[in-house]
């Protein structure tokens, strides 16, 4: 068996060259290679997809998140709340922006933000929220909206994770992941579920004045060429990445069912193992498997890890350190006590190959080298 990856960019790739190649081509013909048609086209594509009213392509989704909080006028010393068990992109911006970030504990079986330290850490210098949709699926979006409408607080969505989830509110609508707070934010990071060849990301919100702000925010500030109304910055989606996305939006949708039969087939051969906790579904939300990502509760986790390698199967532990205990992160103001999930976590979880491409054979190899270790 050759060595297998965490994600197969390249397989999947040859899967639809043609259609990605002759889109390249034509954005190098145009000549237009900045805020070409392709990043309009595919803006308009990505609002009908999430059925929102403005997307705002950036140049990543650290970017989007920072001009996001930019673009709600957060000011310095305001609280941003946001949970300790994330890619550090995120409290990484609150602390850039001289913002306040306060750290929550998630939950053990979901990864995301745990509802009761939410309600516990708001303060009234509290502003937003940056709920992280981890992993691929959804927070509790009905219980953050609720908070966040009786304190009177932002919400955004770090969707870098979870593009093309779908969140089910208990009225029985749905909406798309990303497109529930007030602004949304994703990655098309080559490995994220929609990813680009390169970087890129985008910003989408409801909101029209929001929305006008952001796109000069993204643009040096500029609304009317070299008139700067506001300190912006320069972070645009460059048209290549654009054509890329634009050909790839259209398979978002049969990729994340790829990635979910893959997870079924994972959790099946899995789920009657002692030592082995396989992701937690919840009602409200689909998964979208940006990662397959197992506790392991027997200690082994870290020799299973070394045992993957040399068994030629990659394998990635998401995240290995909590951000409150990060060295750019450190607060005194945080108590361990109130982290027990994330420092649990940490110890235990480790996230196995998960792409569109992953075959049957691939799967079966893997799902037996990890049990026969454990057993
Ligand atoms: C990838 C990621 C980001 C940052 O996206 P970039 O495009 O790499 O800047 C932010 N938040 C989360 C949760 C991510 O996974």
């Amino acid at each position: 068996m050759k060595k297998i990856q965490m994600v197969d960019l390249q397989s999947q790739y040859q899967n639809i060259k043609e259609t990605v190649d002759a889109s390249i081509h034509e954005v190098l013909n145009s000549s237009s290679y900045i805020n070409g048609p392709f990043v309009k086209e595919f803006q308009a594509d990505l609002e009908q997809y999430l059925n929102i009213k403005h997307v705002i392509p950036c140049a990543n989704g650290t970017d989007a998140l920072q001009i996001a909080m930019m673009g709600l006028g957060l000011q310095p010393g305001d609280e941003v709340i946001t949970v300790d068990f994330t890619f550090a992109a995120t409290v990484e911006v609150i602390g850039l922006l001289n913002l306040t970030p306060v750290l929550v504990d998630v939950e053990l079986d979901t990864f995301n933000i745990n509802i009761e330290a939410l309600k516990k850490a708001i303060t009234p210098e509290t502003k937003a929220i940056v709920p992280v949709h981890l992993f691929g699926q959804c927070a509790n979006m009905e219980a953050i909206l609720a908070i966040a409408k009786e304190h009177d607080l932002f919400v955004i969505e770090d969707n870098a994770q979870a593009i093309g989830a779908d969140y089910t509110f208990s009225d029985g609508t749905t909406q798309k992941s990303g497109t529930m707070g007030h602004v949304g934010t994703t990655s098309f990071f080559p490995s994220k579920n929609l990813g680009c060849y390169g970087d890129g990301g985008a910003i989408f919100t409801n909101d029209d004045a929001l929305a006008h702000t952001l796109r000069g925010m993204v643009n040096h500030g500029m609304y009317q060429r070299y008139y700067h109304d506001v300190v912006g910055v320069n972070s645009r989606l460059d048209s290549i990445q654009a054509a890329v996305l634009k050909a790839k939006l259209p398979l978002l949708d049969s990729y994340c069912a790829a990635r979910r039969k893959a997870a079924d087939y994972y959790t099946e051969r899995f789920k009657n193992s002692e030592v082995i906790i396989t992701p937690t579904l919840r009602d409200f939300s689909s998964h979208v498997f940006h990662q397959y990502t197992l506790r392991i509760t027997n200690g082994k986790r870290d020799a299973l890890h070394k045992h993957l390698i040399q068994k030629g199967i990659a394998n990635s532990i998401y995240y290995p350190v909590p951000l409150h205990a990060q060295k750019a992160y450190k607060d005194s103001r945080y108590k361990e006590e109130d982290f027990a999930a994330t420092n649990q976590l940490v110890q235990e979880v480790i996230s196995l190959p998960m792409h569109t491409e992953l075959e049957e054979d691939q799967l079966k190899y893997i799902t037996e080298t990890v049990l026969e270790f454990l057993q």
